[in-house]
């Protein structure tokens, strides 16, 4: 078969468990997401250590960029629908994200919220796009789907794990310090945000001929020449956001205001294309919004990681058996169970699939909420086990094991389930409004943060208190969540239609 020229039903016609395209989009993923988190674990640091932020500052500008990140995705994924197509937006997406790399290479502190900018520009395109490619090389219920989500979803996180440990490693100067000049290192750690993300660009370039019709533009711009400035107008357009993204990311009261707007619009909007679609389309839409309504409450609660959880840690925990510094365990015990469980997460999805007793999506997704609930009840527990105010560090492993299975039962399947429920000329949209619900979730989990912060002056084990009643009463939170999908999943199932 020539690769150039083959047809989708090609494609999607592969053997085995996995199409060999999704480990194109797999090392292609990795290498983004190991620029994106190499440069999100480099953010709060960098803003209190070397541009001299106040804690709460920086604390509150880091909420905002993730939130503006994750709110561009929807952004990325409409235009990505209407005018690029997936290949051309992956493209822009990464040149912007190398772009503000180099900003960040030049001067990291007088060009920050300028490189930051183009990176959230340039993620919006690139994210979800990505994401809608992997749905798309599977046919309508292909009962594979989940688990090459699944596998994906190992990707980003081997990314994530290694770009969040390098970079701030080699900023900081634990990391290749003999090699670099001590008032260079923050420089070339955010030039390892541009390697990193020219790698994933190269392995697109050189492995996209084999994605066939995949993520060309939904207009044909040989036929329609006088359509071809669309494109133009919007590469116009996203670097004309990136100035507006500086003002509003400096002054996080412009982002509170984006967020009550962003949500509701893209509601509307959503409303509007049902309108132009048929019962059983619009159906499984409303399905998609179900799912993707929970998930901002999941998110809401299992990003505490960034926040409240670090602060947790750095306080309240002990170095467990492993003797391993208890804020390393909350940066990357996440990725690193994701990495060994998610493969085999979905090898059992194919192994109860063959046996007929796969659980259905919904289902998977209430699994998701209960074990996520399981998983802040052991983080609220440990203080059981706490003297002065220091509880264990191998049960906060331990919970990090639970929420990680969660995630995996839900997040992946999420993914998957958009590219199922979402029409073919919504592909990107969706994939942008799940993410959104990332947005809401990121800042929803700073209010939850900041509603659960121990006072000052409070001793340490009344502090520990303070933080354990918090993430129980989230764990609460999550096994309501779960129990009403699980409850709601036949209504749910119905809506969906013959999508399982
Ligand atoms: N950790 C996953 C990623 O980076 C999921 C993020 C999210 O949807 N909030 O892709």
């Amino acid at each position: 078969m020539n690769n150039e020229t083959a047809t989708l039903e090609e494609i999607q016609a592969f053997e085995g468990k996995y199409p060999k395209q999704l480990w194109y989009l797999f090392f292609s993923e990795m290498w983004e997401r190991f620029c994106f988190y190499g440069m999100r674990g480099m953010l709060t640091f960098f803003m209190v250590y070397q541009m001299a932020m106040e804690k709460d500052v920086a604390n509150l500008q880091y909420g905002a960029t993730q939130a503006w990140v994750y709110a561009f995705t929807f952004i990325g994924g409409l235009f990505a629908d209407k005018i690029l197509g997936f290949k051309k937006s992956l493209f822009w997406g990464g040149i912007l994200m190398i772009t503000g790399s180099i900003f960040l290479t030049i001067d990291p502190k007088g060009f920050f919220f300028t490189g930051i900018s183009f990176l959230v520009v340039g993620t919006g395109f690139f994210k979800p796009n990505i994401s809608s490619m992997v749905g798309q090389l599977y046919k309508k219920g292909d009962y594979r789907r989940d688990a090459g989500f699944s596998l994906f979803y190992s990707g980003i996180n081997m990314g994530a794990f290694f770009g969040g440990m390098l970079m701030i490693g080699v900023g900081k100067g634990e990391i290749l310090s003999g090699v670099i000049p001590e008032n260079l290192r923050w420089n070339v750690a955010f030039a390892l945000v541009a390697v990193a993300m020219l790698i994933s660009l190269l392995i697109f370039s050189f492995t996209r001929h084999h994605l066939g019709p995949i993520g060309n533009t939904p207009i044909n711009y040989d036929e329609e020449k006088g359509k071809k400035w669309y494109i133009y107008a919007v590469y116009i357009g996203a670097l004309m956001c990136v100035p507006l993204i500086v003002k509003m990311v400096s002054n996080t009261v412009y982002t509170d205001w984006f967020m009550y707007i962003i949500g509701p619009f893209s509601v509307g909007y959503l409303i509007f294309e049902m309108t132009k679609l048929d019962r059983d389309s619009v159906k499984k839409l409303i399905a998609a919004l179900v799912f993707i309504v929970f998930s901002s409450l999941f998110w809401a609660i299992f990003e505490q990681a960034g926040g409240s959880l670090s602060l947790y840690a750095a306080e309240h925990l002990d170095r467990g058996t492993l003797n391993v510094d208890p804020n390393i365990v909350n940066n990357s015990a996440n990725s690193l169970f994701v990495i060994v469980f998610a493969p085999l997460i979905g090898i059992l999805w194919l192994f109860l699939h063959k046996r007929n007793l796969e659980p259905n999506s919904v289902v998977k997704f209430g699994i998701g909420f209960l074990l996520l609930g399981a998983a802040f009840y052991v983080f609220g527990a440990n203080k059981m086990f706490a003297t002065n105010g220091i509880a264990m560090g191998d049960i906060f492993i331990l919970g990090y094991l639970v929420v990680t299975l969660g995630e995996i039962a839900l997040s992946p399947i999420g993914l998957s389930l958009m590219t199922k429920l979402a029409t073919p000329k919504l592909q990107g949209f969706m994939m942008g409004m799940w993410f959104l619900a990332s947005a809401y979730g990121q800042y929803i989990a700073g209010l939850f943060g900041a509603g659960i912060s121990p006072k000052a002056d409070a001793s340490p084990m009344e502090k520990l208190e303070v933080y354990s009643a918090g993430y129980e009463q989230f764990a609460v939170y999550a096994v309501i969540a779960g129990v009403v999908i699980i409850a709601i999943s036949p209504f749910v199932r119905k809506l969906m239609g013959d999508v399982k």
